[in-house]
């Protein structure tokens, strides 16, 4: 069971809020394969490490720049430049219309004090952990919706490429997978900006299962929801094309039974790692004898 790769979701997300330095910090203690970074861009093209287009659900982004909102009423990273983005707070995820925290149980709204960090603040982060741990933690990059971006005159892609390739991640060997759920761009990423990185195919919807053949054309893995991996037939074909399997997302403190269930997917070869928002949990059972 050791052979699990363990993703840190968004950092410890489980425990502090999700894509904070001091999250990843945490997570990287964790002892993960790899942590996990969302990227977004900014006005001035600054890769951003943030869930979501938007900042309304994860900032008080209302509060200091309450004029800044779009028509449909959302505030959104790229209409703001990296300096801007500095002078907001970080806080636990919360619903944006109700200021509700999406996990009551997880790290209280509003208190203490986070920011948000750049792509490169974040790869430096990592780095740095590695050289003073002697560990080698790798990076796992999501290009956030990219056809959004390009209705920006945006190229996500280019940038987030061209950041990874100036500390390093160039090809198969670097410790970095690179995810994306947009079927074109993944593709546009081998075939038209020629990266040589490992790619995962994200996937969210059952028609997504047919696209297996087309996928292990240009990605070396799936990343699946984890009701997809229900379907024994598709798991049997992911095998066929050599993909592997990371699944998303295991929370502990949401899903019942999560132990028993884990155990049984990785017994029963459908996955080869997880992303989760413990990762000490997943740790911790995983490397028990
Ligand atoms: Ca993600």
């Amino acid at each position: 069971m050791e052979e699990l790769v363990i993703i840190a979701h968004r950092g410890a997300s489980g425990y502090l809020p999700e894509h904070t330095l001091e999250a990843k910090a945490m997570a990287y203690a964790m002892q993960p394969d790899y942590i996990e970074q969302d990227i977004v861009l900014s006005k001035d093209n600054v890769p951003i490490v943030i869930h979501d287009i938007h900042l309304d659900a994860v900032t008080n982004v209302k509060e200091v720049f309450p004029k800044r909102k779009r028509v449909d009423g959302r505030y959104y990273v790229i209409d703001f430049t990296w300096e801007e983005l500095q002078k907001l707070n970080v806080t636990e995820r919360f619903d944006y219309q109700t200021g509700k925290p999406v996990f009551p149980d997880r790290f209280p709204i509003d208190k203490s004090h986070f920011k948000l960090h750049t792509f490169q603040d974040e790869i430096e982060l990592i780095q740095g952990l590695n050289q003073s741990t002697g560990k080698d933690i790798g990076l796992y990059p999501e290009i956030k919706e990219p056809a959004f971006h390009r209705t920006e005159g945006k190229d996500i892609s280019k940038i987030v490429l061209e950041v990874l390739a100036a500390y390093g991640y160039k090809d198969n060997n670097s410790n970095c997978i690179l995810q994306c759920f947009d079927f074109q761009e993944n593709k546009r990423i081998r075939n038209h900006l020629k990266s040589k990185l490992t790619l995962v195919q994200l996937m969210e919807f059952e028609h997504e299962k047919d696209s297996l053949e087309i996928i292990s054309e240009y990605a070396q893995g799936i990343g699946p929801s984890l009701s997809l991996l229900k379907d024994n037939k598709f798991v049997e074909n992911t095998r066929k094309k050599g993909l592997f399997i990371h699944a998303y997302t295991l929370r502990t403190d949401v899903m019942s039974n999560w132990k028993t269930k884990l155990k049984a997917f990785i017994l029963t070869n459908r996955i080869d790692g997880v992303f989760t928002d413990q990762p000490d949990q997943v740790y911790n059972l995983t490397h028990t004898r």
